[in-house]
């Protein structure tokens, strides 16, 4: 039996799963399973109660509109309560694109056509004229996260509300804010699919400390070679 066991909810899987962003799971899986730490893996969809102490990290992918209009409905009734209480007791979250979305207050489609957010980031989401697409990279802490982005929608922070990085090349939240994501301790939203770990080992890392409770430094080092490569090329597509 493995010491300690990084315990995930993948929300949706089967809706919100656009651009390959399955693979960061797999990222997540191998780089546990590296370090001898168990990894559980749960799927929750439409209609299926979630357990808020059952995860140490919850996942939403991206999704086209169609698809993010059922998940919009039940993440905000159905699991709304347990997504607040695991958030609350620290538990972390990753919410690419569509899934990003969600997690504001609401993103309106249209005029008299707004999907309900479930409201773990202060933030609201509008369609667009034309789609925010290409390869992006964003400064965060310091470090740089690389991926590529497609979104109608363009996400508005209110005051107050912490982006996840600042837009190094690319078009983030809205194209002109220069803010990518958004960040509320361990609750993250980003536009970067990639899929995004796969490209930026060093956040799958963060992200796997965050959820367990342990700070990056604490996890054993992994041989990256191939990791450092992938982030490399996703920083030259960018142009960074
Ligand atoms: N449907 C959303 C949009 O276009 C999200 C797309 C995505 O997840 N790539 O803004």
């Amino acid at each position: 039996m493995p010491e300690r066991t990084l315990r995930v909810g993948a929300l949706y899987p089967d809706l919100l799963n656009i651009y390959a962003d399955r693979g960061n799971l797999l990222m997540l899986e191998r780089r546990c399973a590296w370090r001898g730490i168990g990894f559980e893996l749960v799927r929750s969809s439409l209609g299926d109660e979630l357990d808020p102490d059952a995860h140490d990290l919850l996942y939403l992918g991206g999704g086209q509109d169609r698809d993010q209009k059922l998940c919009a409905l039940d993440l905000s009734t159905v699991k709304r309560d347990a997504v607040h209480a695991h958030a609350a007791r620290g538990g972390a979250v990753l919410a690419v694109c569509g899934g990003y979305q969600l997690l504001g207050h609401e993103y309106a489609l249209q005029p008299g056509e707004h999907l309900p957010g479930v409201g773990l980031l202060d933030l609201r989401t509008e369609r667009g004229d034309g789609r925010l697409i290409g390869n992006v990279a964003i400064e965060v802490d310091g470090r740089t996260l690389a991926g590529f982005e497609n979104h109608g929608g363009r996400t508005i922070l209110a005051e107050g509300q912490e982006p996840l990085g600042r837009v190094l090349a690319g078009h983030g939240n809205t194209g002109t804010s220069g803010y990518e994501g958004a960040r509320r301790g361990n609750v993250v939203g980003t536009y970067l699919h990639g899929p995004l770990l796969p490209k930026n080992a060093w956040f799958a890392d963060w992200l796997i400390a965050a959820a367990l409770g342990l700070d990056a430094a604490e996890l054993a080092p992994l041989d990256d070679r191939f990791e450092d490569a992938a982030h490399g090329e996703a920083r030259r597509a960018a142009g960074v």
